[in-house]
């Protein structure tokens, strides 16, 4: 048996799966669209507002400014509200809205918060997001984007994932500008303190 006979053999049995990829499963599709997403209420621009002012509370802290308030969606009454804790606490889940919805669901005697909604001055991250599917929040309203760690539409699409059991609404983008504004400005007062101690070079 020649060598060429082998590998025309071989070739046989290798080469039509080799060339079919047309066989092989297509990859999941590209992220769906988000789920439903709808404009801000009165409340909702209400608890973005306050929201706002807790992150501006947290920056004063020396927290990375997000705030978080948990609401009922028929009458905006607060449950809970809470602003980032990192450094506070030590922890690394002690972001605004994971606070905010804890705080929620003992307020309410309840793990599920599909009556209330959220509004959290920055896109949630993947973390915030599975608590928010987990907690079964009925809505979600955020203010800035995170290009870095959003979980909602920057870099994943949780909220919107229709393998998981939950889809909230979704209302991004309120006070947008002012909440990116809040990091930017802390970040860069964060830059120029670490910058100042190396600053006598002469
Ligand atoms: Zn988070």
């Amino acid at each position: 048996m020649g060598l060429g006979h082998v590998l025309g053999k071989w070739f046989a049995r290798v080469r039509p799966e080799a060339q079919t990829p047309a066989s092989v499963p297509a990859l999941a599709p590209a992220p769906h669209p988000a789920g439903p997403v709808a404009q801000p209420t009165d409340f909702d621009r209400r608890m973005m507002a306050r929201a706002i002012e807790l992150a501006e509370a947290a920056a004063a802290q020396g927290e990375v400014p997000v705030g978080a308030v948990v609401y009922r969606t028929a009458d905006g009454a607060i449950l809970a509200e809470a602003a980032n804790r990192r450094e506070a606490d030590h922890d690394p889940s002690a972001h605004a809205e994971f606070l905010a919805i804890q705080h929620a669901c003992r307020a309410v005697g309840d793990w599920r918060l599909n009556a209330c909604s959220l509004a959290v001055t920055l896109e949630p991250c993947p973390m915030c997001a599975g608590l928010i599917v987990n907690a079964r929040v009925g809505r979600v309203v955020y203010g800035a984007p995170d290009p870095k760690a959003g979980a909602v539409e920057s870099l994943y699409q949780i909220l919107a994932d229709p393998r998981l059991n939950h889809r909230p609404e979704v209302v991004p983008g309120v006070e947008a500008k002012r909440c990116a504004e809040l990091l930017r400005a802390f970040f860069h007062a964060l830059r120029e303190s670490k910058a100042r101690p190396s600053e006598p070079r002469s």
